[in-house]
């Protein structure tokens, strides 16, 4: 029988994680180890697609390929994806180290101007071009770190112009460096210092005027909110999340990281994708998750390091209650300045006491269902975009293990 041809064979590959359950949708904590780990293993890519997937002999005697690629016993898993990052901010804030250093709290920070709002006047200070090359930059440090595909959200700019500008810049970061973006407003990331007195009114424009424009530019696929005491309160973020659902926004949400406001029992009231942090979620918050099944925790496990913050989210109390998680960095300038997903493994496994195969899941198969890209990036299967992440690893007990060190390369066509 004639072999079929393919553009690529990756052979040579010490573990494949193929994440690939055989059904959509999201897998339970106790059904991952059920999930095929293939110890010959080889892909064949087809047009930039995953066309077959099974063990070495068996696609060698199917398929004639243009080129061999030779893993050397790597591992290989789905291209891994970053489900909660910031990249559209223009100056880092490395300062700030140095007053948490002498004691200064975030909100403290907050307060003095620092935090959110001076990356906002940063990023109000740029140029398309300059915060487009920022842009650039990030997504190119996510990509060493092994990262395929990224959620990104505005929010540094606060006003349309300078929202629009953000999710242009992420945009145009996305086309340059092949980075796959799935791109979400976050116009009410903060309210900004010139609502300070009036943050209904800022509220009203998002809704009426920010929100409406976003959408019809077609530049964001979900629309986010920070719930906090010093951001925008339940009544706030309600109003504002109702308006961005009616207009087909997919919603995501920041909550329960410093205060419980009940912003968790809201985002899934009104079928939010995900609820990100939740280092301080309530027991009725919880039983809002397992009731929704759907809405995803967002698991952001390096924040609290960077905040010097004692509280985790209570990962393994979800996980045992059913609920879907992901694991991802929160990349930003303030609060978590890291672009690597294996970093997030690391502290995944310490704080949140994961198993690396729950770390993985958190970042391949979850992060891509959450964004609804579970269809075509997640898993290493066929029709699957042929997007993989190698990790030079001896075996997956390894991935997170090493503090700073990289194991991840991405491979694509
Ligand atoms: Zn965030």
């Amino acid at each position: 029988m004639a072999r079929k041809p393919c553009d690529y064979l990756l052979c040579g590959i010490g573990e494949l994680y193929t994440m690939d359950s055989g059904s959509p949708g999201f897998v339970a904590a106790p059904d991952l180890e059920s999930l095929p780990v293939l110890a010959n293993g080889a892909v064949a890519v087809l047009n930039g697609k995953v066309a077959f997937v099974g063990s070495e002999t068996e696609l060698k005697e199917q398929y004639e390929p243009a080129e061999v690629v030779n893993l050397k016993g790597a591992l290989l898993v789905p291209g891994l994806v970053d489900a909660h990052t910031h990249p559209a901010f223009a100056e880092g804030r490395a300062e700030e180290f140095d007053w948490r250093a002498r004691g200064l709290s975030y909100l403290e920070i907050a307060k003095r101007g620092g935090g959110i709002l001076s990356s906002v006047r940063a990023v109000r200070e740029a140029s398309e071009e300059e915060l487009t090359a920022q842009v650039v930059a990030h997504f190119q440090r996510m990509q060493a770190h092994g990262t395929v595909a990224c959620e990104a959200k505005s929010g540094y700019g606060l006003t349309l112009e300078d929202e629009v500008k953000s999710l242009r810049a992420i945009k145009a970061g996305a086309e340059a460096t092949g980075m796959e973006v799935l791109p979400t407003f976050l116009g009410a990331h903060m309210v900004p210092q010139e609502f300070k007195e009036k943050p209904d009114r800022y509220v009203e424009i998002l809704c009426e005027e920010v929100l409406p424009a976003i959408f019809e530019q077609g530049l964001a696929r979900a629309a986010d909110v920070f719930i906090e005491d010093h951001a925008f309160t339940l009544e706030r973020a309600e109003r504002y999340l109702s308006r961005a659902s009616d207009l087909g926004f997919a919603l995501r949400v920041h909550s329960d990281q410093f205060a419980n406001v009940g912003g968790t029992e809201l985002a899934v009231s009104l079928g939010a994708e995900s609820v990100d942090h939740l280092e301080v979620l309530s027991d009725a918050g919880l039983d809002a998750l397992v009731t929704s099944g759907t809405t995803c925790a967002g698991l952001l496990p390096t924040v609290p390091h960077f905040l010097r913050q004692d509280a985790d989210a209570p990962a393994h109390k979800l996980l045992k209650a059913g609920v879907p998680w992901f694991v991802a960095t929160d990349f930003n300038p303030g609060s978590c300045y890291t672009a690597s997903l294996p970093e997030a493994a690391h502290f995944a496994r310490i704080r949140l006491n994961l198993t690396a195969l729950e770390a993985l899941a958190g970042m391949t198969l979850h992060a891509a269902t959450s964004l609804g890209a579970g269809d075509r990036l997640g898993r290493i299967a066929p029709g699957y975009e042929a997007r993989f992440t190698i990790l030079d690893l001896p075996d997956l007990f390894h991935f997170g293990y090493g503090l700073g060190e990289n194991p991840a390369r991405i491979w694509s066509p």
